[in-house]
């Protein structure tokens, strides 16, 4: 019979790790409205500020206007509009590859993709902070899982060498860490799956529109954008929009068009969402998107640094994910409520997101934050952070 749902609840309280969803009213911008209240956002993936870009709203609108509200069907019946395929040629364009394919959202495209490339009898290794979604998809797939130390190229050789099978092999990993903010050594995974002969699929959903000169990722920024087999990344995050692709070649396209669950059974992105997504690839590959990828570096800079100067020990790492290690659950979830009490909206991140003992306030920034507004929330969490014996 089990326990009662009440009593799992209960449970749940009593860990500390009860969740619930808290809104906002109007835009996802640097400041949001709160029962009423304007608090400065700290906690959104927004980082390039165009949520609420009068030129994604514009496409949005007009993508409507031109072929409707919906898709209607999976893009395998009838749900294949123009705008899909425009949306793919442009990805593929924007990372040098010879195809993308286009997924429902980043979680859809990991559980698909995953477990359309391997099965029964092949081998996945994937980084053990790696996403939920890549775990997802991993247990879906009936492969063998084996988690390896974080980052750590020299414990996954060994474990490749160990478990050297018959079947596929594929390493996935995120390519930035999405509760971290540091990047996977993409170069050297590179080489270890040239030598061993696996695929490699790396999950930018952090680091697309916002790393690289061109803004293509982190692959572009670490000097191997044409060496990942699958890149998957985000339109939800710093692109201002929603859904996620695949770039890829046109053979592991065809494989996935055919074998990939979530792209079979789920009807596809409607218009506004997509025409969205082309605004935004656009502005990301223009000057302007140069322009904020510039500002959000330098406002990364200036957080990371604020923080460090008032002793908060920061993981290592560069870019706009920046982490404040608590450590308890308690001390983590007070930090995040006396913050709101401040002004400024911050999640506690618990597990199973995180290991235990690992709980921290993930702080991130973005290009629309002024400087005003980061040197303000730097010195609450300050204070804050002293009130609570943080620092
Ligand atoms: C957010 C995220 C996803 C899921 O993407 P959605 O489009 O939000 O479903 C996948 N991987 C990583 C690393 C993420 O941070």
């Amino acid at each position: 019979m089990g326990i009662t749902i009440q009593q799992e609840l209960e449970q749940i309280k009593q860990r500390g790790l009860y969740r619930s969803t808290r809104m906002i009213d109007g835009t996802q911008g640097p400041h949001v409205e709160m029962d009423g209240r304007d608090m400065l956002m700290l906690c959104s993936n927004n980082y390039l500020g165009l949520a609420d870009s009068p030129a994604l709203i514009r496409a949005a609108v007009e993508a409507t206007e031109r072929y409707g509200t919906s898709s209607a069907a999976s893009r395998l019946v009838s749900g294949t509009m123009a705008l899909h395929e425009h949306l793919e040629r442009e990805v593929a364009a924007f990372k040098q590859c010879q195809a993308a394919l286009i997924f429902n959202s980043g979680y859809a495209a990991n559980t698909g993709v995953i477990a359309a490339l391997v099965g029964r009898g092949d081998v996945i290794f994937s980084d053990r902070l790696n996403h939920a979604s890549i775990i997802d998809g991993a247990l879906l797939s009936s492969a063998r899982l084996i988690r390896y130390p974080h980052n750590d190229v020299r414990a996954l050789e060994a474990l490749m060498k160990k478990h050297r099978g018959s079947g596929r092999t594929l390493i996935v990993t995120d390519a930035v860490f999405s509760m971290d903010g540091d990047m996977a050594p993409l170069r050297e995974l590179v080489e270890l799956k040239e030598e061993y002969k696996a695929l490699l699929l790396v999950d930018d959903a952090h680091g697309s529109g916002v790393l690289g000169e061109g803004g293509c990722g982190t692959a572009e920024l670490l000097g191997v954008a044409t060496k990942v087999d699958i890149l998957m990344g985000t339109f939800g995050k710093a692109l201002g929009s929603f859904g996620a692709y695949v770039a890829l070649s046109a053979e592991l396209r065809d494989l996935l068009v055919n074998r990939a669950r979530s792209f079979i059974f789920s009807t596809s992105l409607p218009p506004a969402v997509l025409g969205a997504s082309l605004a935004a690839l656009k502005i990301v590959r223009s000057p302007e998107g140069a322009s904020l990828r510039e500002k959000l570096r330098g406002n990364a800079e200036l957080f990371r640094a604020l923080l460090v100067g008032s002793g908060f020990s920061l993981p290592e790492g560069t870019t706009q994910i920046i982490p404040v290690l608590v450590g308890a659950v308690q001390t983590t979830m007070r930090f995040s409520e006396m913050l709101l009490g401040e002004g400024i909206f911050v999640q506690g991140i618990r597990p199973p997101t995180v290991p235990a003992g690992a709980c921290r306030l993930r702080c991130t920034v973005m290009a629309s934050h002024t400087q005003q507004d980061l040197e303000w929330a730097a010195e609450r969490i300050c204070v804050v952070g002293k009130q609570l014996g943080v620092i």
